[in-house]
């Protein structure tokens, strides 16, 4: 039973530009990149310093209490979200996409490009040390993990096939990113 699952899990995303790495696939159509009302700081968390930060690291409880099941499966479990289902995937205004775990922002939408792939595309994250890469050799690929360095949580991938002016693809969940509209930072990020 367990092998009929996987072996539907890797038919489904069969052909993705992502190769989906899914283990229990939990992210719906409706699914949104949430957090739950007992955090509402976390959705822009930057640290203090721009690149100074301390890694954050919970029992696995925090993170489930924290995180509705959508979010919790990609970001805790890595699991991955079915492509062309979150919002973010469309998401065009100005911005930054900060992890839907603590908040540490990842993303700028100077950065995002539309990949065709259906999930949310970047060239480069807002700063290097805030992304942690890990070789992933998970389902007979190997391709390289891309987590939140602060929390660990897991965001999805990157590939040397992206566009100028770094030709790299960052392949990531809408539901482990929460959006942040220029207009609701603090005054000193938009200059
Ligand atoms: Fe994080």
């Amino acid at each position: 039973m367990r092998f009929l699952t996987l072996l539907a899990v890797l038919l489904f995303f069969g052909g993705t530009a992502c190769n989906s790495q899914a283990k229990v696939q939990t992210a719906t159509p409706e699914a949104k990149a949430t957090t739950t009302d007992a955090a509402p700081d976390y959705n822009y968390n930057p640290p203090a310093e721009a690149g100074q930060f301390e890694k954050i690291e919970k029992p696995e409880s925090y993170w489930q209490d924290l995180l509705a099941p959508a979010a919790y499966n990609v970001l805790r479990e890595d699991g991955t979200e079915r492509s062309f289902t979150s919002p973010l995937n469309d998401e065009k205004r100005a911005g930054v996409f900060t992890c839907a775990a603590c908040g540490l922002p990842l993303f700028a939408s100077e950065t995002k490009f539309d990949s065709g792939t259906g999930w949310p595309s970047f060239y480069a994250p807002i700063n290097d040390v805030y992304i942690q890469q890990d070789v992933d050799n998970r389902y007979g690929m190997r391709r390289v993990e891309v987590s939140c360095a602060r929390c660990g949580g897991h965001q999805g991938h990157v590939f040397p096939d992206g566009p100028d002016p770094t030709g790299l693809r960052y392949c990531i969940n809408g539901v482990s990113l929460n959006f942040v509209p220029e207009a609701d930072l603090p005054q000193a990020e938009k200059n």
